[in-house]
């Protein structure tokens, strides 16, 4: 593929983000709420307790249904720390879908399985979607394709990194990794290092060292 090709599909690929974000159906409304608190509950700079910085909202389609998140968002509030008004959100908030995504990462773990094992064509997974009630356009089918590509890629960049990282720390909590696509979201889970990481097609890109 010709590099001008590639840059004028990213475009277009950035302008279709935009018409998401605009769209003009309404996003069904949330059914289920949750609130996301950080898990850190003291400043790593200075020790001191953190305290609320702000509520942030954010809804997030998975398949089983419609999210609206609740973040609470810490900071350090002593003047004196070099974290002083650093915002903290909450660690689990990765788990449930990219950052500025509205799908959850669920969904995207399924399309790529529909597509890299099954090779469904974009709009039989459109149509797979909306049959088990997701309200989705196909081309946002075909963006969080895209999104599934470039997870398994940082994940094939990160393979040796991450090894490298695990040996010297002894530990990670593995984010995604063994999430089976048909599921909600749920806790997450640590791993240590020794134990071998659930077989998944599911790539793991998001860990927290
Ligand atoms: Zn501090």
């Amino acid at each position: 593929m010709k590099a001008g090709v590639a840059w004028k599909e990213r475009t277009e690929e950035k302008s279709n983000k935009r018409s998401i974000m605009a769209r003009r159906t309404r996003r069904p409304e949330a059914t289920q709420k949750i609130a996301l608190t950080p898990l850190k509950k003291q400043c790593e700079a200075c020790g001191q307790p953190l305290g609320v910085a702000y509520h942030g909202h954010r809804d997030v389609t998975t398949l089983s249904g419609q999210w609206h998140l609740t973040l609470v968002i810490h900071q350090c509030a002593q003047p004196d720390c070099p974290n002083y008004h650093q915002r903290r959100r909450p660690e689990e908030e990765g788990r449930w879908a990219l950052p500025h995504g509205e799908f959850g990462l669920e969904i995207i773990a399924l399309i790529g399985q529909w597509r890299f094992r099954e090779h469904r064509s974009v709009p039989e997974m459109h149509q797979a979607l909306q049959a088990r009630g997701i309200s989705i356009a196909q081309r946002s089918v075909t963006h969080l394709m895209h999104r599934y590509e470039e997870l398994v890629a940082l994940r094939i960049a990160d393979h040796d990194r991450i090894k490298v990282r695990l040996q010297k720390q002894g530990h990670v909590i593995l984010a995604l990794d063994g999430l089976q696509p048909d599921v909600g979201p749920r806790a997450s889970s640590g791993s240590s290092a020794t134990a071998s990481p659930k077989k998944s097609s599911w790539p793991a890109p998001g860990w927290i060292p």
